[in-house]
């Protein structure tokens, strides 16, 4: 049941009293209760005692009189509302009372039950009005000041009309200071990239009479010059005929969220490991860079670069000392390079180093040897001198294409081509490269059938005695019969079978059949001579390769000591720890162990002497450099010295010419290989070759 309003009249008249209660009883937005007191001092009681909807009051009391009273009942209750009941000449005294807060009047020829019905159903009217627009405004107000948008409005000279606390804080401004400055003084706002004005988005609201959104990367200053990146919208104001009278924007603080935002994109653009720019944001470089060096006829050059071994640093010491070094290897790799460039890692051991601009394309390659110089000294990580080399392939742009994705492409394969020569080189992009590739591929997809379909063929070729000219070994090399394409040689599929993981099986077949051949010659009653075979690095680091060995000379019944196995610095000096056990091992199999391409390989001499190795195999490039003419053959000799003074057996390879034979037989070089002697056979010719001797003679 609804609460009776209480409804309560001051007034010493008992007729009054009589039409009040009867008004009551009519009234229509009831349930009404009368109080009925004679004096205002009573009045003023019930005030306190009971809860007033509304007073009627006799403006003559027995205790007060006029204006007076009303004054009184407004202090003491100044949200209830009054009703004034006169004389018919206080027409002017009412006037008065109306402009002081009574919301009616009644004079006493009007006083009569209907027109206090009417004027209770007027304040009840209000009352509810009132109640609801104060309900609506506190509603606004609260919900203004609680929403954490800052809210300011104008009206239509752009003069401040309203804050709220959100706004006040933002601005720097209280809203008592704000009100009816300029909005430019309270609301300054920049533009984040130029630092220069903004357009003032409540104008362009009003103007274009409608919502606009702020300028972007727009920085609101605070009264004392604090920043705040900040975003939202302007709306117009519009009165009652439509027109704009003002306008609002309603803005937050989106320096949290930018500085994120930033945060993200730095993410989604960088290595997380080496913090470098990653593939996305480097093509968005490239392509830049490009757009750049057309209009200034420049040229952009793209370095390739992928370290070499890196997997096997990876694997044997950890991903964590795997990441240091290629942290490292960053480090470097800035050091090498102008701000302007960009240096990037595309993953795994990949990086590419963008040089935005080059005059030629050999300035390139200049940059290309200095950060493969770089790279090689030492990196000292977690108590080890880790050294590694890279091969980089270099692309310059217009010259090997048009596009990033081509140049990076490109640069791409010439890098696998420094690989192939050997790695720790760079090599320049050539447009037969990518056939090669192409050719690559299809061999890799042949190769694989390879073995299944007994394609693999053994050449031998003979290792001479330079005193007796006498044939007192052989190297066993292996040659891949192609249905289609021929004969191919080992440096072009080698490479592939390794990285395509069938070097292990094609390496186990090589040693088996050139095992079982060696036999069959010395059973055939041929003088047996000393087998070499070569182990790529992969098949020497397979955990089994020790056992497969042994393996095979037990299936083939040859004896251990008549086996050399051929390795070359790079297998040895790379994780020496690892290294030396599993050549002991061999050692005590009665295996032999060479050292392939020796010289190639920066070997320092110290390393050498922990390796318990039998013989060196002098690289054919120092050989070669004997009839060059350019008299530098002192390294050649200074080799052969080393062997020497390690008791370790030197054999010279590639020897091609008679005068070769001469200065080797001259320095005291043990032994020779090469064309000049002989080329690599098939077996059957082989064991001719072994029965007859070689045709040629020594010089002396
Ligand atoms: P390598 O072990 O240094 O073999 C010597 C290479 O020099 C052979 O090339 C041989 O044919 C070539 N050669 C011999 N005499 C001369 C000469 O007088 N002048 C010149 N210019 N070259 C000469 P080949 O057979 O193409 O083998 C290349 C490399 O492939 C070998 O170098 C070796 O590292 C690797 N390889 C060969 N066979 C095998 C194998 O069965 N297993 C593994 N893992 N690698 C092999
Ligand atoms: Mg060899
Ligand atoms: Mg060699």
């Amino acid at each position: 049941m609804t609460k009776p309003r209480i409804l309560l009249l001051i007034d010493n008249d008992c007729a009054h009293a009589a039409v009040f209660q009867e008004a009551l009883l009519h009234a229509t937005d009831g349930p009404f209760e009368g109080e009925w007191v004679r004096t205002l001092a009573e009045g003023m009681g019930r005030l306190n005692s009971k809860e007033i909807w509304a007073i009627f009051f006799n403006l003559s009391l027995p205790d007060s009189h006029g204006l007076e009273t009303l004054d009184k009942l407004t202090v003491a209750a100044p949200s209830v509302p009054t009703l004034m009941l006169g004389d018919v000449g206080d027409e002017s005294i009412a006037l008065e009372a109306l402009r002081r807060g009574a919301k009616d009047y009644i004079l006493e020829n009007h006083i009569d039950r209907y027109a206090l019905v009417r004027a209770i159903r007027n304040m009840a009217e209000r009352k509810t009005a009132e109640e609801a627009l104060f309900t609506e405004k506190e509603r606004a107000q609260v919900t203004l000041n609680s929403i954490g948008d800052a809210v300011l409005s104008t009206d239509i000279q752009e003069k401040v009309t309203y804050l709220n606390v959100v706004a006040e804080k933002l601005t720097g401004w209280t809203r008592e200071q704000a009100l009816g400055k300029p909005v430019n003084e309270v609301f300054v706002i920049i533009d984040g990239s130029t630092r220069g004005p903004c357009p003032s988005p409540l104008k362009t609201a009003i103007v274009k009479n409608k919502t606009v959104g702020l300028t972007p990367h727009c920085i609101l200053v605070r009264r004392d010059g604090a920043e705040f990146a900040i975003e939202d919208s302007a709306a117009p104001i519009h009165d009652s005929r439509g027109h704009a009278k003002g306008a609002v924007i309603v803005f937050h603080d989106v320096s949290v969220a930018r500085a994120m935002g930033a945060e993200m994109s730095h993410l989604a653009q960088h290595d997380i490991l080496t913090n470098l720019p990653n593939r996305t944001l480097l093509r968005d470089r490239l392509s830049q860079a490009i757009a750049t060096a057309d209009r200034n006829g420049t040229r952009v050059a793209v370095l390739f670069l992928d370290l070499d071994g890196f997997k096997h640093i990876n694997d044997s010491l950890g991903h964590a000392t795997g990441d240091k070094l290629l942290q490292s290897v960053a480090k470097r790799l800035l050091s090498c390079v102008r701000n302007s460039d960009t240096v990037s890692r595309q993953g795994g051991d990949e990086f590419v180093v963008l040089l935005s601009e080059v005059a030629h394309a050999g300035d390139a390659g200049v940059k290309a040897e200095k950060i493969i110089k770089t790279l090689l000294a030492p990196h000292e990580i977690d108590q080890h001198n880790l050294q590694i080399t890279a091969s980089v392939g270099v692309t310059t742009y217009p010259d090997d294409g048009l596009e990033a994705e081509i140049l990076i492409k490109n640069a791409d394969l010439a890098m696998y081509c420094a690989k192939d020569r050997g790695k720790n080189n760079h090599q320049f992009f050539e447009k037969n490269m990518n056939l090669r590739a192409v050719e690559r591929q299809s061999l890799e997809g042949s190769l694989r059938c390879a073995l299944e379909r007994n394609e693999f063929v053994m050449h031998y070729q003979p290792k001479i005695n330079l005193k007796t000219g006498e044939i007192t070994g052989v190297e066993a090399l292996v040659r891949w019969q192609h249905p289609e394409r021929g004969l191919i040689g080992p440096l072009q599929f080698v490479s592939i079978a390794e990285d395509c993981g069938l070097m292990v099986p094609i390496g186990q077949w090589v040693m088996r059949e050139s095992c079982r051949q060696a036999k069959e010659w010395q059973d055939a009653g041929l003088r047996p001579i000393e087998l070499a075979v070569n182990v790529s690095s992969i098949e020497f680091r397979n955990d089994d390769f020790l056992k497969e060995v042994q393996r095979i000379l037990e299936e083939t019944h040859l004896e251990a000591r008549y086996l050399e196995l051929e390795l070359t610095e790079s297998v040895l000096m790379r994780h020496a720890e690892f290294t030396v056990p599993v050549l002991r091992k061999l050692k005590a199999l009665g295996v032999r162990l060479a050292i392939d391409d020796f010289g190639t390989g920066y070997s320092s001499l110290s390393y050498l002497r922990q390796f318990p190795i039998d013989t060196l195999k002098v690289d054919k490039s120092f050989v070669q450099e004997i009839d060059a003419d350019t008299g530098d053959a002192t390294i050649i000799s200074a080799v052969i010295d080393m062997g020497g003074s390690l008791k370790h057996r030197v054999i010279a390879e590639g020897v091609e010419t008679v005068e070769q034979v001469a200065f080797l037989q001259a320095h005291g070089c043990d032994e020779a290989q090469g064309y000049y002697f002989s080329r690599p056979m098939l077996a059957p010719q082989f064991a001719k070759l072994l029965e007859s001797g070689v045709s040629v003679g020594l010089p002396n």
